[in-house]
């Protein structure tokens, strides 16, 4: 693991070795796969972020009789005063009678995982569930609550494993926090 990496003029330094993302991504598969038992899961991947843990969990989980598909979520600015619009977009499987697990990469204000498990409520599941691999509950704004988490983390900008900075670093095996709001 490198000591330190500068993205973009920023400086990030090490937080979460790979190992234990390893550890914490077996714990979770773990979990999931004993509440899925029995069940008719399909594996939602949240992109972009999430495509590397997603690949890691489902890799993990180990039910290969259960679909992955790959959903987006497109953000504009709304003309109401309500400010920002997202929607999902690309779901074109019929996910009604399925135990939905949505795979994301981090929970922030529980803006997008809200919107998003409202959205796929309306298209009759027998379940949703919520997995992500990073939520940061002291900047919640919905008091949305994910059912499987990874790492819970403060409120810091982050990097690696998937989770970008302009479109960079997703390569990363470990996960980087930025150096001027590190504190461990
Ligand atoms: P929320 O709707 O929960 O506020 O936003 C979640 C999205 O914000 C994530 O899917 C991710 O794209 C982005 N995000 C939030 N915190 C971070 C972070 O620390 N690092 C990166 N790279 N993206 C983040």
């Amino acid at each position: 693991m490198e000591n330190k990496i500068t993205v973009d003029g920023l400086t990030f330094v090490p937080y979460i070795t790979k190992e234990e993302i390893e550890s914490q991504v077996k714990r979770v598969a773990s979990e999931l796969r004993e509440d899925l038992k029995g069940g008719n899961p399909l594996f939602l991947c949240v992109l972009t972020g999430a495509f590397i843990f997603a690949a890691d969990l489902i890799r993990e989980i180990g039910l290969n009789d259960a679909p992955i598909s790959f959903v987006r979520y497109s953000s504009y600015e709304g003309t109401s005063s309500t400010g920002e619009v997202k929607q999902l977009m690309g779901l074109k499987e019929d996910i009604s009678g399925r135990d939905v697990v949505i795979i994301e990469d981090i929970v922030d204000t529980g803006l997008t995982a809200s919107l998003m498990v409202e959205d796929l409520k309306k298209r009759n599941p027998s379940s949703i569930r919520f997995a992500t691999l990073l939520h940061k509950p002291q900047s919640s704004k919905t008091g949305f609550q994910p059912d499987y988490v990874a790492f819970t983390i403060p409120p810091k900008f982050i990097i690696g494993y998937g989770l970008d900075l302009d479109g960079k670093v997703r390569n990363l095996k470990d996960i980087y926090v930025i150096q001027e709001q590190q504190e461990k």
